[in-house]
């Protein structure tokens, strides 16, 4: 699970890290009232879960109230990397003479935590990482005994951090570790980390993922995504209790396992369309299920056709497509052409109970893709 950067910063900055006086705004009004009384000149940040959103203009600074408000109103609301901006946060503008990386993460290749320093913070580091290797310097911890605080500076210093903010910036570092581990981090990392021409250091930005098997035990966390909760798809997905993750193509798929769903998406793509989505609906086939997982890609207006693909297993072929044809009764019109493959115990039983008046039957599933990427490509001209 990602935290938002406004998120990430409460929690860094309840830790002791400093980070840049900040409100949250949800229309362009309460964004010009955060700029004005945090006075100027004011960041403002587009708050989704994706990186260089620099780059792609979701952040800008601003001067007085009505560059305030012209940001405001072309940021909020804007489509970023395919997310639309609900939220800004209008921050304190830093003024920075330098950017520094600190990051910490598991390394799986060795087995243990590692904490990350690099002089070139602000830029995309997986870059740096692939480009310049050398140019971020690292420090294994045993997880046993925690960061030393020789080992913060160390690795500070083989970064080639200027000394005047060493001592800091070694601070920032073992805090970040040991929240990472006490708040079970996937990732955290605070991209660029400002050295302002006073020598103070800020978190200008801050990226915190929480590992989602540890989420019970962070239940202040795991509220955060229930304010999170960007995508209204993704937000029901969660609800129904599937596994569901939005793509951007125009054909959704919906299966029973997740190998047989992946197996679709692939097919899909070989056959020349793109996968709206991946939805495995677990286990079994039960209307209710079966209903709600139609709802779901019924309602994405992304997705043009339906491919629907299970397999029966302990849960047979013919209560598989009751089960569908009691999923369709629940809605008074098919809103885009569904195409369904059954396949295992009682397929063919399965196949002659359903509706095909409703629903298009296909015995293989190569003819099942073909026919919803066809279908898609249809509708979409
Ligand atoms: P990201 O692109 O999504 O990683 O967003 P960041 O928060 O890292 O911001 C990207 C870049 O915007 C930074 O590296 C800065 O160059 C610039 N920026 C962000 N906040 C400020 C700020 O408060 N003051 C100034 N001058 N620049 C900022
Ligand atoms: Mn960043």
């Amino acid at each position: 699970m990602k935290l938002h950067e406004y998120q990430a910063k409460e929690v860094f900055a309840e830790a002791g890290i400093p980070t840049p006086a900040a409100t949250l705004a949800r229309t362009v009004d309460e964004a010009v009232t955060a700029a004005e009384e945090l006075g100027y000149p004011v960041a403002i940040k587009a708050q989704v879960q994706v990186g260089g959103r620099g780059k792609a203009g979701g952040i800008e600074l601003a001067a007085d109230a009505d560059e305030a408000r012209a940001v405001a109103d072309r940021v909020l609301g804007m489509e970023l990397k395919g997310y639309s901006v609900d939220r800004v946060l209008v921050e304190d503008a830093v003024d920075f003479v330098n950017e520094l990386y600190v990051g910490v993460t598991m390394d799986r290749g060795v087995g243990r935590p590692v904490a990350m320093v690099s002089t070139r913070g602000g830029v995309n580091i997986e870059e740096v990482a692939a480009e310049e290797p050398d140019a971020i310097a690292r420090e294994h911890v045993d997880p046993a005994f925690g960061m030393f605080d020789y080992q913060a500076r160390k690795v500070v210093h083989e970064a080639g951090i200027d000394r005047a903010v060493a001592g800091d910036v070694a601070s920032v570092l073992t805090t970040l570790y040991e929240l990472w581990t006490e708040r079970d981090g996937a990732d955290a990392e605070i991209n660029p980390l400002m050295v302002t021409d006073d020598n103070e250091v800020v978190a200008a930005d801050a990226v915190f993922n929480v590992d989602d098997d540890a989420l019970f035990r962070q239940p202040d966390l795991a509220e955060m995504e229930e304010e999170t909760a960007g995508d209204e798809l993704e937000a029901k997905a969660h609800e129904y209790g599937f596994d569901y993750v939005r793509l951007e193509g125009n054909v959704g798929i919906i299966g029973n396992g997740a190998g047989l769903v992946m197996t679709t998406l692939d097919l899909v793509d070989h056959y020349g369309g793109r996968p709206a989505n991946f939805l495995d609906i677990g286990g079994g086939a039960r209307a209710q299920r079966v209903a709600n997982a139609l709802e779901m890609v019924f309602a994405d207006e992304n997705a043009d056709a339906v491919v629907f693909n299970i397999f029966g297993g302990i849960t047979r072929g013919d209560e598989v497509a009751t089960g569908i044809n009691e999923a369709l009764d629940q809605f008074d019109a098919i809103p885009k052409p569904v195409v369904v493959r059954l396949a295992g115990t009682k397929a063919r039983a399965g196949m002659e109970i359903l509706d095909t008046d409703r629903v298009r039957v296909e015995e293989t599933l190569e003819a099942a893709v073909q026919a919803a990427v066809t279908a898609a490509e249809g509708v979409d001209g």
